[in-house]
């Protein structure tokens, strides 16, 4: 008996790594725009690394983290999110000391035990930014002005922009107690788990999706209301910024986040075209987080997308690529001759077929057409000892002789 994959956990076939590609390489690209440079780190890690930052009473840490215990009896835990891992690195190596504002990318699987169906698996893939450093509403908006950028690139007009503010130790206790009253004025109609989180983390219940708590927190107060004048100003400016760059967003004050570290401005790119998994990209500022994790006092901005979600919503877009030659061959100096042209077209940089199954003229035809090749040529006896072959475009059938050289053929493979 085979033995099959694990259930979330994702193979990527050819037919669809071209559209992976696509979506990686436009955020490279235009992550160098914004100076931000690619770091790597260890999909594992301490497990108290994730404990620590993402914080204990997140659905990700109580229920979600793949967690084990090596040989030497250490609990690892496969990183469900990347900005720990991130951070952990800046304070080991001292990035912080070798420069003032540290702005970094990272693309790679992450892993949460959920309940897998479409848009959420149990292996996904993230695509994050962090901006370490500075606290100033400037950097705010650049992520938010390249994180809007990015999806435009994509050629995507969903996902929508949508921020909140989450304040900061100065005023969100205050707020964090108008909301417990108002939810302990509610409490009857709350689910089993809102009525928990109320007393760990009450900020979740306008997160939550069960239809009562939705209706029973219509009304609650919201964190815009309750900001400190430093984080209702630091608001206000990143506002400023962003209609200055002319980036579309709209306010949300019931968004929350589903991880602890988050101060100040969060976000999230929100499409109605997946159901129920409506977040594409989601992040905000962690002010507090690098002091946290045994380091400086950095803040720090950053966010990530979700690599599969993009790829549902570009769908069936085309990215597919075609050889640009096949050469059938008859005989055996001909077999040679193709093989040398080959070598020397596919130096140039183009793509180059030959027969390798030992197939008949006719079935390497058929094979030519199954691979889509953009030209064919025939090559037996004759045409080695002419040194000219009859190069056809697949397309309509338009034949031209031409030597066989490489240079010749390169240029003739020009003509679309
Ligand atoms: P959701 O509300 O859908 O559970 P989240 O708030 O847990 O998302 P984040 O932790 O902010 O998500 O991660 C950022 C992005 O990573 C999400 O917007 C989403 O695109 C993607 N993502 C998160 N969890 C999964 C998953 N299990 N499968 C696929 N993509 C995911
Ligand atoms: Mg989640």
């Amino acid at each position: 008996m085979s033995i099959s994959g694990i259930k979330g956990f994702n193979d990527i076939l050819p037919e669809d790594t071209p559209l992976w590609q696509f979506i990686e390489a436009t955020a490279r690209r235009v992550f160098a725009r914004y100076g931000f440079s690619e770091i790597r780190v260890p999909i594992v890690e301490k497990t108290e690394l994730f404990c620590r930052s993402i914080g204990d009473t997140t659905d990700i840490v109580e229920k979600e983290m793949y967690t084990f215990s090596d040989k030497g009896g250490h609990s690892l835990t496969l990183r469900p999110e990347g900005t720990a891992g991130v951070m952990r690195a800046l304070i080991e190596h001292k990035l912080y000391a070798q420069d003032s504002v540290n702005k970094l990318y990272y693309l790679g699987p992450m892993f949460r035990h959920e309940r897998p169906q479409k848009g959420r698996y149990r292996q996904f893939h993230q695509i994050g930014a962090e901006a370490v450093g500075t606290a100033e509403p400037v950097m705010d908006a650049q992520v938010l002005l390249m994180v809007s950028r990015l999806f435009g690139e994509l050629g995507l007009d969903e996902p929508r922009l949508q921020i909140n503010s989450l304040g900061c130790p100065d005023c969100r206790p205050a707020y964090r107690q108008a909301l417990v009253a108002f939810l302990d004025e509610r409490e009857g109609a709350l689910c089993d788990d809102c009525r928990r989180r109320k007393s760990t983390n009450p900020l979740r219940a306008l997160d939550c999706k069960v239809p009562g708590c939705v209706e029973a927190t219509q009304g609650a107060p919201a964190m815009v209301e309750h900001l400190c004048s430093a984080c209702d100003d630091h608001f206000r400016a990143v506002q400023g910024y962003l209609s200055e760059a002319q980036v579309t967003f709209s306010l949300n004050p019931r968004m929350v986040r589903g991880l602890d570290y988050y101060t100040r401005t969060t976000f999230e790119l929100v499409t109605g075209l997946l159901g129920a998994q409506s977040a594409v990209a989601a992040g905000g500022r962690y002010d507090g987080l690098v002091a946290q994790l045994g380091g400086p006092s950095a803040p720090g901005i950053g966010f990530a997308l979700g690599v599969e979600r993009v790829a549902l919503l570009l769908g069936d877009r085309a990215f597919e690529r075609r050889p640009d030659l096949f050469i059938a061959v008859v005989g055996e100096a001909a077999r040679r001759k193709a093989f040398a042209l080959m070598a020397a077209l596919q130096d140039q940089g183009r793509w180059v077929e030959v027969d390798c199954e030992g197939k008949s003229l006719k079935g390497q035809m058929r094979r030519a057409d199954k691979l889509g090749c953009r030209f064919s040529m025939v090559l037996g006896d004759d045409e080695v000892v002419a040194g000219t072959a009859l190069l056809k475009r697949m397309a309509d059938g338009q034949e031209e002789r031409a030597a066989l050289a490489p240079e010749v053929i390169a240029g003739l493979l020009n003509r679309d």
